[in-house]
Formats: C-alpha cells, structure tokens, sequence
C-alpha cells in the first residue's frame, strides 16, 4: 500500500468513533445524516482503503460536500488529523475517476486560472465592466463580487526605529480581487516597523487545485513558491488571505514524503505567518481610531483550524477605539465558500449562508470583516441576498483607515 494510504488509516486507527466532532462540522450541522460527518466520512473511507466497499458505493458524494475546514480536527479528542483521511479518500476517487472530469465545465476553467493570476486579474477586470450581464446560476455567487471596486492603498511610511523586514505573498484571486487588502496590509506592517518586500516569481498558494484533489498541479505551485522566497534567509513570510496562509504553512506536510523537496518546504512553511499576527506582536503597537460603528467579523476557518492565530484578527479589531465590535458566536465556522465549494454545490453553501447571515442581522452592523478572499465574495453574497445595509471588507482596510483617523488624517 502507498505511504500516503497508510498515514490516512493510522489516522483512522487514531478514531475511536466517539462522535465529538459531529457538532462541529457544518456538514452535519445541516443534514444530520451521519454521511455527511466526519465519522462517517472516515468510515466510508476506511472501507474503501480496506476493500471492504467499492470506491464507487457513495464515498464522492460524501466527500464532495466536505468544506475541508477542518473544524473537526480542532473537535476532535484523539488528535485525529481528518485532512488525511480526506486527501486519501480524494486520491482514490482520482484514481477511478480523475478529480478534473468530476467537475462541470465552470469549476475546470476556474482551477485552471488559478495557475495564472495574471489571466484571473484580466477576467476580473473584464467581469467588473460587464457586471450587469445575467450569469449562469453556477456563477452567480461571484456576481456581487465583481462590483466590488478595490481602490488604490496610499503606503506609509516604515516606522522610524524599523524592527525588522517581512516577506509578502499576494495570492492569486486576493490580488486580483482585493488587491486593496494587500496593500493597506503591506501600509500597516510598514507602520509597525517591518521592511516590506514582494519577491518575484511567486504565484498562487496552489490551496484550490490541492483541495479539488489535483496533487500534482498544486505541488508544481508550491515548488515556484518556494524558490521564490528560499533565497531570504529566515525573513518572516506574510499574507493576508487565511486559505493561502493554511496551505503555505502545509508545503512541509505536502512535500513529507519527498526527499528533494521536504526540508526546503519545511524551512519555507515555519516562516509563514498571517500579517495580522505580525502586527500584533511587533514591539511597535498602533493605534486605531473608529468612527462610531458597529462591525462584525466572519473569521476565516483555515486561519483558525490549520494555520492557527485565528484569534488574533477579532483581538485586533477589538483594538479599535469607538468602534463596536460584536463577535458573532459562528465567526469561525465555515461561510460556505470553501475554495469552489460554493460553485459547486450552491445549494449546501446558500444554506450555510443564510444561517450566518441571521446571525449578522441580529447585530445590524454597518461592516462585516472578512480576513480570506473566499469569505469576502460569500459574506459579499450574504449581505446582498440577505438585504443587509453593511459593508464587506477586508480587515486590512478597516485597520488602515482607523490608523489613520489615529493619526489625525481623514
Ligand atoms: S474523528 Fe475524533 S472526534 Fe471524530 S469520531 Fe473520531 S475520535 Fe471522535
Ligand atoms: S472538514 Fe469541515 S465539513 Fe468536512 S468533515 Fe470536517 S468539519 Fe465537516
């Protein structure tokens, strides 16, 4: 048996079926049906890794309505890391049935632009202008998206007493989307002392193609990533998409069983943090200033699941003088995004929505926080199918005007 196959089923053997992280799966949060949990995805799994059910006996179903969140494993007494057993059940559902011609024409075409952020900016330009056209319903949770206008990010100046430089990874869709967030993230790193540097030739994390079960495409991404910023000794890499940040910080899970690449992907992954952690732990604190608003926040769950520091973006937003902030009790469960989760099944993902969007209405806040470029056109979707007077924006954004004000600018 392959090595990858054996890790899954002693991460199986690890389950002892005790049932506690069923309520923390959204999955099975809305069904109920013990198929649609991570118990029952790990059995389903083990009986097909064990040949005692065929591959073709419910398994792709049951996984293609994981969200991949990973809320489980933080459920999960026994330490049973589920990503695994994923992976595993979704390399052999490549293997009967390659991960590309399981998908619809949309979600292929989408996975391949991933490949080439500068086609996916292009199409995102081209989709702002041709906004008001009617898309096919596969699409249409990317519809209040493409109004969204990212406005150019005024940089500051780097702290007189620099502590330090980082690092800084764009993401392919964050930059296309929001490049906005990027640089008044980039604007408030500089203003809490770091030297702020993108190095060329990195490209997308690679995080969509890996969860769609297309290994090899992904791994091709990492490898460019690497080189890209191997070359800068142990200077500390920033992001400001959580999805990005979880896969950047799995190279060296990812690259384990590779001698040629393993050490190298894990040197790159201990360097990855999410920027707002670095602005929370530079000795230079700033200082925010509100404008009397309410704001909530839609955490992003591989932020808190995987790459970890997720609670640092409500300690920040906290931070915010004059500002109310109202954390919802679900900021940290999966929206519905989940990479093309939404596209490809739209029904599950609006139901997930919803559910939060009741949650939001509650506050009535006027902005929303999101902290992942997936969170911000689903919570974007919430907040136009729902009515909601609030605005969605990156944290990055929220903090950068607060500083600002802070700073006695308009
Ligand atoms: S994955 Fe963990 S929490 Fe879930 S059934 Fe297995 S041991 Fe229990
Ligand atoms: S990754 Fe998320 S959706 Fe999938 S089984 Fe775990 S908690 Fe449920």
């Amino acid at each position: 048996m392959e090595a990858r196959f054996e890790l899954a089923l002693a991460e199986i053997n690890h389950c002892n079926k005790c049932g506690f992280c069923l309520p923390a799966c959204p999955t099975y949060k809305l069904t109920g049906n013990e198929v649609d949990s991570p118990r029952g995805r790990i059995a389903l799994v083990e009986g097909v890794l064990n040949g005692e059910i065929a591959a073709d006996q419910g398994l792709e179903e049951s996984l293609s309505y994981c969200l991949g969140c990973r809320a489980c494993e933080t459920a999960c007494p026994s330490g049973v890391q589920y990503h695994r057993v994923l992976e595993a059940g979704k390399q052999v559902l490549d293997k009967t049935r390659p991960s590309h011609r399981a998908l619809t024409f949309l979600p292929r075409a989408l996975l391949r632009l991933t490949r080439h952020p500068k086609r996916l900016a292009s199409l995102a330009r081209l989709g702002r202008r041709t906004a008001h056209w009617p898309l096919p319903e596969q699409l249409r949770a990317l519809s209040p998206m493409l109004r969204y206008r990212s406005e150019e990010v005024p940089g500051v100046s780097v702290h007189p007493e620099p502590i330090g430089k980082a690092l800084f990874f764009q993401g392919c869709v964050q930059e296309a989307l929001f490049s906005d967030a990027n640089q008044a993230a980039q604007a408030l790193l500089q203003a809490a002392g770091y030297t702020v540097t993108e190095p060329a030739g990195q490209t997308c994390c690679g995080a969509i193609l890996w969860h769609a079960g297309r290994s090899d495409e992904a791994k091709a991404l990492a490898r460019a990533n690497i080189e890209a910023f191997e070359a800068t000794g142990e200077v500390p890499i920033a992001n400001t998409a959580g999805g990005c940040g979880a896969m950047l910080s799995e190279y060296g899970e990812i690259f384990e069983d590779d001698p040629a690449w393993a050490e190298r992907a894990q040197r790159f992954s201990a360097r990855v943090q999410d920027w707002s952690r670095l602005i929370m732990e530079s000795p230079v604190q700033l200082e925010f200033q509100g404008n009397g608003e309410r704001v909530t926040m839609q955490n992003s769950c591989h932020l808190v699941n995987v790459e970890g520091g997720g609670d640092v973006p409500a300690l920040l937003a906290c931070r915010v003088a004059g500002d109310q902030f109202l954390p919802m009790a679900s900021q940290d469960r999966c929206c519905g995004s989940a990479g093309i989760y939404n596209i490809q099944h739209p029904k599950w993902a609006n139901r997930l929505l919803d559910a939060k969007m009741d949650e939001v209405a509650a506050f009535a806040p006027s902005r929303v926080l999101v902290v992942n470029p997936g969170c911000h056109m689903q919570m974007t979707l919430g907040v136009h199918r729902s009515g909601a007077d609030a605005e969605v924006e990156h944290l990055a954004r929220y903090l950068y005007r607060a500083f600002l004000r802070a700073q006695g600018q308009p």
